[in-house]
């Protein structure tokens, strides 16, 4: 059976319609560095992609996939907390902001994203999203992770002002065992 799309093929997907040259981007979970990779390849030269992990391992994973693909200029990656981006980027100066939740994967499953930096970030990070900009969430959940985070990120995610934001969730209404939520949200103005 052909495995059909995944959480971060629907991700990558959006990220790709969104992000144009010159554009400012934030990776605020930067793991091996994937996401952080491909929001550099879509700034181009002319853009600037900060990049954050709470692991010094997920820091020097993400290092070496931007040196493997000539992108170390375009990226700054941060030995932080997502919950602190704001202390590194201006208010509404910020295209694109991509979190995947969980642990990383080949790593510690003893660290992972938890509610209680995940949401502040969350509301940091819309607060310095520029009108018309964009954030992509991955919700993984179940596992060594549990369920919290997703149940609060879900309960978070109703009460996002309406009226400036538009937040679309997205299912895998068919797949089995505790699939992956991919949400996107957009800052209407
Ligand atoms: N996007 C990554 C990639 O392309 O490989 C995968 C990210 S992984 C699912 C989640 C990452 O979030 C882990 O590397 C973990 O260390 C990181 N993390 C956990 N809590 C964090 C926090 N408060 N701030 C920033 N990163 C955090």
């Amino acid at each position: 059976m052909a495995e059909g799309l995944n959480t971060l093929g629907v991700a990558h997907r959006f990220i790709r319609e969104q992000v144009r040259p010159g554009a400012f981007c934030i990776d605020a979970t930067a793991g091996n560095g994937h996401d952080t990779a491909l929001l550099c390849e879509l700034c181009g030269p002319s853009g600037r992609v900060l990049a954050f992990d709470i692991q010094e391992s997920a820091v020097q994973a993400t290092k070496r996939r931007l040196a493997g693909c000539g992108f170390q200029n375009r990226a700054e990656v941060i030995l932080d907390s997502h919950s602190n981006m704001d202390r590194y980027a201006e208010k509404e100066s910020v295209d694109c902001i991509v979190f995947n939740f969980g642990y990383l994967p080949g790593g510690d499953h003893r660290v992972f994203t938890t509610a209680a930096t995940s949401i502040p970030a969350i509301e940091k990070g819309l607060a310095l999203l520029k009108p018309r900009g964009v954030m992509s969430l991955c919700i993984y959940y179940g596992g060594d992770s549990g369920y919290e985070e997703k149940e609060a990120l879900l309960t978070y995610l109703k009460t996002v002002d309406p009226r400036q934001y538009t937040v679309l969730l997205h299912q895998f209404y068919n797949r089995p065992n505790d699939p992956p939520i991919p949400v996107f949200l957009y800052k209407e103005c």
